[in-house]
């Protein structure tokens, strides 16, 4: 019989296809039959693997140097001894041929096996010794997903290819949890939507999610486990809710939706060349944002006016040594060039919190508090070299066309002041190696720290321009980790705290004269919209998905009214009158436009 599982929606629409269930990074790991005389390359992969972790334990001991304390040697030594135990490799492969199956089913069922065996031991220094084991089969399951060292996930070569039962259907992919690294590998294959246990409606992997205007439900909690490889399901999007064990007419009813919403979907793009212009003749200006030069495709397609954010720090992921200025000059000018003399906004570097970088997280402990840490440009004001290559990478891509500079995670003017003489650094550099570049760049900053936008005024002076990063501006203000699901239900973009902040932030710039943007989820929000425009926004930027949608919400608003009911709403002090008075007001909205 069919269920239906509960979560946050992150994407539009409905997608109905076979579950691809991804192993999570533990032991959790899903039994898959092999080809009969596959076993042998099982064997083969488990084999590579245990080569890798082995290279890994050579680099560390390389790297510890000669004075390294003997405790460490000795741990490095007994944990090479553990990856060579017959009891655990040998039997593994004798597992995969015996049974046929995958490499990281046999690996952990072995492993269960011998962690008994641990667990009946008397002495309690050898028990302990299980952790080891369980250590060096993690590390194995590891380079299995992936090869390349870099890498997190790697996509079976049968995703291509698989045939089955239900092999007319797309794949719909099922995780317990996917990280930003492993999203956006996963951008490079086509799945017609996503959902998972774990994660947050402004987590990075959401948003990744979302740019690929995917249907996709995230925080559902149980689903991985409920969900077979292979099994129809849906993703309903709208409702928040995905759907296993499908019948023939669940699935009829949800095809025709599909289709109902394909059309309204190809009705939006006719206001592709219609000017965003409320009622009231306010122009407004839609620009994208990116997470890879390849989304600049999407951004021209839906039309936008320029790209209000390109998240650099993507291009620092999934690889073990940063860009090189070269490389990142390449990717930023094909983003120039491919929107055609429209202004680029390329932000530096923002790595940390749940955006692992891993040439920068490697050389460092783990923060104890990843999100207060010593991320975004707080580490590229401390490692220079790192900042400064992309600099010149940047100033250079501007030779070519407009571009914006924007700085993340600024909490005052001191950061921007420093932050800009090592632009004219760069300029400087430049200069010497005769490299053109545009001189007159203009330089802003993410407001997304509450600090940033409660002293707005002092820091407009050394501002070009400035962005409303409400995804992290909401996360600090209500203190609520964005990436977190426990606490989603806590993250509330209708926080009068968090409203006033963004409100008197539009104020101030509009007050001053400096081109202020929403760039974070809010803008492309369609319910937000009206509100937005009437704290006096006129600049949004959002995954090229949502462009329409939003343009249509402006030209049917009325920017005069739109101020009137804003400055009521935000009168309002508590939040969940606040969210109804606003929900009331878009009710009205639905109305009136039929
Ligand atoms: C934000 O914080 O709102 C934002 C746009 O940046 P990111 O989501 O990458 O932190
Ligand atoms: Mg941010």
């Amino acid at each position: 019989m069919a269920f239906s599982v509960s979560g946050i929606p992150v994407g539009r629409g409905i997608a109905i296809g076979r579950a691809w269930v991804l192993a999570p990074a533990s032991l959790d790991v899903p039994r898959r039959a092999i080809e009969s005389g596959q076993g042998h390359a099982e064997v083969e992969r488990l084999y590579a693997a245990v080569r890798a972790v082995d290279d890994e334990f050579e680099k560390m001991r390389q790297d510890l140097g000669s004075e390294v304390a003997a405790e460490l040697r000795a741990f490095l030594d007994l944990q090479a001894i553990v990856l060579h135990d017959p009891m655990l490799i040998e039997a593994t492969r004798d597992r995969i041929l015996a049974e046929q199956c995958n490499a990281e089913w046999a690996l952990v069922q072995q492993y269960e096996q011998v962690a008994e065996q641990f667990d009946a031991i008397e002495d309690a220094y050898l028990r302990e010794r299980r952790a080891d084991v369980r250590q060096i089969v993690e590390r194995i399951l590891k380079a299995m997903r992936h090869p390349e060292g870099g890498a997190r996930i790697a996509l079976p070569q049968a995703l291509a290819t698989e045939s089955g039962p239900h092999a007319d259907l797309p794949w719909i992919l099922v995780a317990h949890d996917i990280a930003p690294a492993d999203m956006l590998l996963l951008k490079q294959h086509s799945f017609a939507g996503f959902a998972t246990d774990t994660g947050s409606p402004t987590s990075h992997t959401a948003i990744l999610a979302r740019s690929l205007g995917l249907p996709a439900v995230v925080g559902l909690q149980t689903l991985y486990g409920l969900i077979q490889q292979g099994e129809p399901i849906i993703i309903d999007a709208e409702a928040g809710v995905v759907l296993g064990s499908i019948d023939a007419p669940i699935r009829s009813i949800y095809e025709v939706r599909q289709a109902e919403q394909a059309v309204a979907r190809s009705r939006l793009t006719r206001l592709k060349n219609v000017a965003a212009q409320t009622l009231d003749g306010q122009a407004v200006t839609l620009f994208a944002n990116l997470d890879l030069p390849s989304d600049a495709a999407h951004a021209m397609e839906a039309g936008c006016q320029g790209v209000g954010l390109f998240r650099s720090e993507f291009l620092y992921m999934n690889r073990n040594d940063p860009p090189s200025e070269e490389e990142q000059y390449e990717a930023y000018r094909s983003v120039v060039i491919a929107l055609k003399g429209r202004p680029v906004t390329i932000r530096t570097l923002d790595s940390g919190a749940d955006k692992d970088v891993p040439s920068v997280s490697a050389n460092r402990d783990p923060p104890s508090n990843p999100a207060l840490a010593l991320r975004a440009i707080r580490l590229c004001l401390a490692e220079p070299e790192l900042f400064m290559t992309q600099l010149r990478a940047i100033l250079r891509a501007s030779a070519h066309g407009p571009i914006k500079l924007l700085i993340p995670l600024i909490s005052g003017p001191q950061e921007m002041v420093t932050a800009r003489k090592m632009v004219m650094a760069a300029m400087a550099q430049l200069k010497d190696r005769r490299m053109a570049f545009d001189g007159a760049i203009s330089i802003g900053a993410m407001i997304e720290v509450p600090a940033a936008a409660l002293a707005i005024d002092g820091l407009l002076p050394v501002l070009d321009f400035a962005s409303l990063g409400t995804n992290d501006l909401i996360q600090y203000t209500l203190a609520i980790d964005r990436a977190d699901g426990d606490v989603a239900h806590l993250y509330n973009p209708l926080h009068p705290a968090v409203l006033r902040l963004i409100a008197d932030v539009i104020k101030a710039c509009n007050r001053r004269g400096k081109p202020v943007s929403v760039c974070g989820e809010m803008a492309g929000d369609p319910e937000l919209t009206r509100l937005l425009l009437g704290f006096g926004l006129r600049e949004f930027s959002m995954h090229p998905a949502q462009v329409l949608l939003i343009k249509q919400e402006i030209l049917r608003s009325r920017a005069a009214d739109c101020s009137k009911q804003s400055a009521k709403i935000l009168r309002q002090g508590d939040p969940a009158k606040l969210t109804a008075a606003l929900a009331k007001w878009n009710q009205d909205r639905d109305h009136i436009s039929g």
